[in-house]
């Protein structure tokens, strides 16, 4: 897996003060994406151990309220693969931070069993998220008084409960 960038003080893009780890690699090719460089999954430097330990060190402070993973897509299998093992440690060694990301796919269509991205670890990464944020960026529904997303049918959702009560419930509309 490859990464462009990592913020280590972000306010953007989740709730409370933030680590975001920005992966390479996205096919979903939404019209007038904010970053289309980051489709290319050599794009900025290899990610390594030597990285994930940076993630977690980042994370460490008392202000930081936890990681978000952006991109590219979090969710192209391939990253997915990478990013579970990052989403286990955080959870084991700091398990008082929070989890969100973003993806440009589906949960219910593309993410869940038989969806066309779903892979090995799929379940287990939603399982280790509290929130995420899902769907395209559609330019004809962008709004920019949207908290945390771009275009309205994106969705903030809150994942412990989808999971639990097996359908989408939205962390906040
Ligand atoms: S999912 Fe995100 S990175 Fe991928 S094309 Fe859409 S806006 Fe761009």
């Amino acid at each position: 897996m490859y990464y462009g960038n990592i913020k280590k003080n972000d306010i953007a893009n989740g709730k409370g003060v933030r680590v975001t780890l920005f992966v390479s690699g996205c096919t979903n090719h939404c019209k007038n994406c904010f970053q289309p460089e980051t489709w290319n999954f050599d794009y900025g430097k290899p990610y390594t151990k030597a990285t994930e330990d940076e993630v977690i060190e980042a994370l460490k402070p008392s202000h930081i309220a936890g990681l978000t993973l952006l991109g590219g897509e979090p969710f192209e299998p391939e990253n997915q693969r990478e990013l579970v093992k990052l989403l286990r440690r955080v959870r084991k060694e700091l398990p008082e931070k929070n989890i969100w990301s973003f993806t440009g796919f589906i949960l219910d269509q593309d993410l869940l069993d038989g969806g066309r991205k779903h892979c090995e670890v799929t379940d287990e990464m939603l399982s280790l998220l509290d929130v995420l944020v899902d769907g395209p960026f559609k330019e004809e529904e962008k709004d920019i008084t949207l908290a945390f997303r771009g275009s309205r049918n994106q969705r903030v959702i809150d994942m412990k409960k989808s999971l639990e009560e097996k359908e989408i419930v939205l962390y906040m509309e």
